[in-house]
């Protein structure tokens, strides 16, 4: 079996209305799909994670990691993985679009192999088993506090038992103070037994980190999400310390090098890999021998990635050792006025599984276990 074809598509969709988060507005959605197809007709799919130019990942994905995979057997995935990354490692890209990239192949690599077996991915990942998985809605998004209210205990209505909260105002929006507000208003509405999970996209200092996660002590919080910028590994060692709510971090990360000082500091307590990003399930099943090795829990991240990334999120999900939560992202997102989406989550040629119970049932079709509607994604090609 000998790899043909390597094709990539750069995609981005623009939502009817934008979403207000901690980074500011988000309006278009991006991602870089990949197809790698073998000389005996099979196809796999990935997605590369991709917030700005997908076309740059595209580029990457042509130019740097087609010309080393095409003609190779692609059931050599650590070999591949390893010659991917050795490429521009000692040049210093171990990080970034390239990681970015190999994050799709490897997937569409998985996918193949899975197709092959004839099995669901999570099976041929030799894994947990998990199914179903365990989720939790996301999330609350940034608007006026007794909206926000109204909306956690709309999702707690829906059968969830865990949900996540966007804070991280800016001055202009009431600062810290509204945050905190928020949270009791969130924690008075859902009641003691609902658990909640705040994200703050790296907008605080470490002091200012601290001196919310101790007024947020009151009201059980089960993680509070990226309190500083992803690169500052000593502010999340401070914030760690300084306050008792545990820290959650990893969306921003590289491959377990990237992983590697948050795990070693003891700066975080959940790890968030983004199978989009850290370099697919090769990469993703190394940070969960990690995350084994030293007791820390891992609940993937999914976020305004397209479909095929949340599906493949939801494959390791089910696989991964302490595995805690699988973040689902809720297809209406409240806006400013009214609710939007995002256009590149349904695109598939069946629904995406629905939650029930605060749990989703893993797709049971050979490898990812949905077929992309190429058709329906071909209107977003950039
Ligand atoms: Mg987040």
């Amino acid at each position: 079996m000998k790899i043909e074809r390597v094709v990539a598509h750069p995609l981005a969709a623009r939502a009817p209305k934008p979403v207000s988060f901690a980074i500011g507005d988000y309006s278009t959605f991006y991602a870089t799909l990949v197809e790698v197809t073998t000389d005996d007709g099979l196809t796999g799919v990935g997605e590369c994670i991709a917030r700005k130019a997908p076309q740059v990942t595209a580029a990457v994905v042509d130019e740097l990691l087609a010309p080393l995979l095409l003609g190779r057997d692609p059931r050599d995935i650590a070999g591949l993985w390893e010659q991917m990354f050795a490429q521009l490692r000692r040049w210093g890209h171990s990080r970034g679009f390239v990681l970015e990239a190999m994050s799709g192949v490897d997937t569409a690599l998985w996918d193949l192999l899975a197709r092959g077996a004839g099995e669901p991915l999570y099976r041929s990942l030799r894994g947990a088993g998990r199914d179903p998985v365990a989720c939790y809605a996301s999330k609350v998004y940034l608007t006026d506090i007794k909206r926000m209210a109204t909306e956690a205990a709309a999702m707690t209505r829906r059968g969830f038992r865990a949900i996540k909260v966007q804070i991280g105002r800016t001055e202009a929006l009431g600062g810290l103070r509204a945050d905190v507000e928020s949270v009791r208003a969130i924690r008075e509405s859902v009641g003691p037994e609902v658990a909640i999970m705040l994200d703050a996209n790296g907008a605080y200092d470490a002091a200012t980190a601290i001196r919310l996660g101790r007024q947020l002590e009151p009201f059980d919080i089960t993680w509070l999400e990226e309190p500083v910028p992803p690169d500052d590994i000593s502010g999340y060692a401070l914030v760690r310390r300084g306050q008792a709510v545990p820290l959650a971090a990893g969306e921003s990360e590289f491959g377990v090098f990237g992983f590697r000082d948050l795990i070693e500091r003891r700066a975080v307590d959940v790890l968030q890999p983004e199978i989009g990003r850290i370099g697919g399930f090769t990469a993703a099943l190394r940070l969960g021998a990690l995350a084994y090795a030293y007791n820390l829990r891992i609940a993937p991240h999914t976020g305004f990635s397209a479909g095929v990334a949340h599906l493949a999120t939801l494959h390791l999900a089910a696989a991964v050792p302490n595995f805690m939560t699988y973040e689902y992202m809720l297809p209406e997102l409240l806006s400013a006025d009214g609710y939007t989406e995002n256009p590149l989550r349904d695109i598939f040629t069946a629904p995406f599984p629905e939650p029930r119970e605060g749990a989703l049932d893993l797709p049971q079709g050979p490898g990812l276990g949905l077929e992309v509607d190429w058709k329906r994604v071909g209107a977003f090609e950039v």
